[in-house]
């Protein structure tokens, strides 16, 4: 059988079990559930957050998993990204106050950015030989510089709007991201099977679409 995380509930809940469902994969509504069988494939879905897909995926409690490339990359654990899969499309920038216009990137130098992605960010600061202080914070990473937390921000982004609600705009892009199929790196050759069988449907998916 093959153990499929996805995550419970956020925008990628919705995409991820559409497209199973499209690869012929029923998952029946379970009401709050953590775990459920599969419909008319040998497999199980996990419902969990989507930042500890990645880790359960490492660890061999899930196989594969459907999660944002930015978490995956975010968490670096021993994943292997086996599929792009096209949905929740996003990018991870450095946001600043309006009144910060058109700074060149040493200007960054010095400077107290909130972020929930540390890793990312620290690496991309470091590539570009700038030293920022980075402070971590779990949610609504937005407000910090309305309320004095930080001078900048390193989020993810789509269509602006929550940026220009908080009076931001996107300085800089560190990361395009979007779904991605991982797996874990020993999967046994049964469940090799089934994945391979999974990816095999999700390529026609695809084709069809574009
Ligand atoms: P969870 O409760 O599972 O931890 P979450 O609040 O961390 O959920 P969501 O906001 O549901 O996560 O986002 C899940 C993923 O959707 C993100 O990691 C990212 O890959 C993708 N995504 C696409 N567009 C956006 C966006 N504008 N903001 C945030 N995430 C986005
Ligand atoms: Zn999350």
């Amino acid at each position: 059988m093959l153990r499929i995380a996805v995550q419970k509930s956020g925008r990628l809940s919705e995409d991820s079990l559409k497209l199973l469902k499209e690869c012929g994969i029923g998952v029946p509504n379970g009401n709050n559930q953590l775990k459920i069988k599969a419909e008319n494939f040998d497999a199980e879905i996990l419902f969990l957050r989507d930042d500890d897909i990645p880790e359960y995926v490492q660890d061999g409690v899930a196989d594969i998993g459907f999660v944002g490339e930015n978490v995956v990359l975010e968490k670096n654990k021993a994943t292997e990204i086996v599929e792009r899969l096209g949905y929740g499309k996003c990018r991870l920038s450095i946001a600043l106050p309006k009144t910060r216009k058109k700074i060149e990137l040493k200007e960054l130098n010095g400077m107290k950015i909130a972020t929930s992605y540390p890793f990312i960010l620290n690496r991309w600061l470091k590539q570009n030989k700038i030293k920022a202080e980075t402070h971590v914070i779990s949610g609504s990473v937005e407000i910090a510089p309305r309320i004095g937390l930080a001078d900048a921000i390193c989020d993810l982004v789509s269509s602006g709007s929550t940026l220009f609600s908080n009076e931001l705009y996107e300085y800089e892009t560190l990361l395009r991201s979007e779904a991605v199929l991982i797996s874990g790196k020993q999967l046994s050759p049964q469940r090799k099977e089934l994945l391979d069988k999974l990816l095999f449907r999700i390529r026609s998916v695809k084709k069809a679409k574009y």
